[in-house]
């Protein structure tokens, strides 16, 4: 099932005046590189291509605009964390997503983290950069059909002391489908009105804020 069968690709902008026009409803998806967040994007757009899984060199400092519905886009940031600590990666991205902030259409981001490594680093900057701006994060833990359920549930209970408060967050697995719907959901209540949901604005069940 595709959840928003008229989504396509908008653009890539390396900077804030290839954006698109901030114009209805926005949310953000970012992660490590190869935290699985373009296999996140394919399955919860119920598109099997949309977001490329192989990267193209060059293209990983580009932020892509996908239009999911008139008004309504996704922003894939670019993954994080390759060259680890790499002080001109981080400036550089850092410098892009700062040019994020103003947008007034962009309602949520959402975080994909590895199930099985949690926070590092990256993911750290992110929540505090989000709650800077005041967007409310939805972590989206990743790969989850790689934990045994006892694994999951610990993580889930050990979520609450890493994220202070900065984000919802639940279990997620691209391959199994896990917490498709909860991710669907979240991004349906985030875009409202303008991406055409059906679901209402609140928070999905099993998330809460931690
Ligand atoms: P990205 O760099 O964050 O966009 O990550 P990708 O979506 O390209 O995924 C990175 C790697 O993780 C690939 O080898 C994927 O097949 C694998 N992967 C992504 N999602 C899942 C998942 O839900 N379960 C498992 N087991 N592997 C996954």
């Amino acid at each position: 099932m595709s959840l928003y069968p008229a989504a396509r690709f908008l653009a890539s902008a390396a900077t804030s005046a290839q954006f698109p026009p901030d114009r209805g409803a926005e949310v953000a998806i970012a992660g490590r590189s190869n935290a699985g967040k373009s296999s996140a994007i394919n399955a919860i757009l119920g598109r099997r291509k949309l977001a490329r899984t192989s990267k193209t060199p060059g293209r990983t400092r580009l932020v892509n605009f996908f239009e999911l519905a008139p008004d309504a886009r996704l922003i894939d940031l670019p993954g994080y964390g390759y060259a680890s600590g790499a002080r001109s990666e981080r400036a550089a991205w850092a410098d892009l997503i700062g040019q994020l902030a103003p947008r007034r259409s962009l309602r949520g981001l959402l975080l994909v983290v590895d199930a099985r490594r949690g926070l590092l680093g990256g993911d750290e900057q992110l929540l505090e950069w989000a709650r800077a701006i005041g967007a409310p994060v939805h972590v989206l833990y990743s790969k989850a059909d790689l934990l045994g359920a006892a694994e999951g549930r610990r993580l889930l209970a050990d979520s609450p002391s890493q994220l202070r408060g900065r984000a919802t967050a639940q279990l997620f697995s691209a391959h199994s489908g896990a917490g498709l719907r909860e991710a669907r959901a979240q991004l349906e209540g985030w875009l409202g009105a303008a991406g055409g949901a059906q679901v209402a604005q609140k928070e999905s069940p099993g998330s809460t804020r931690q």
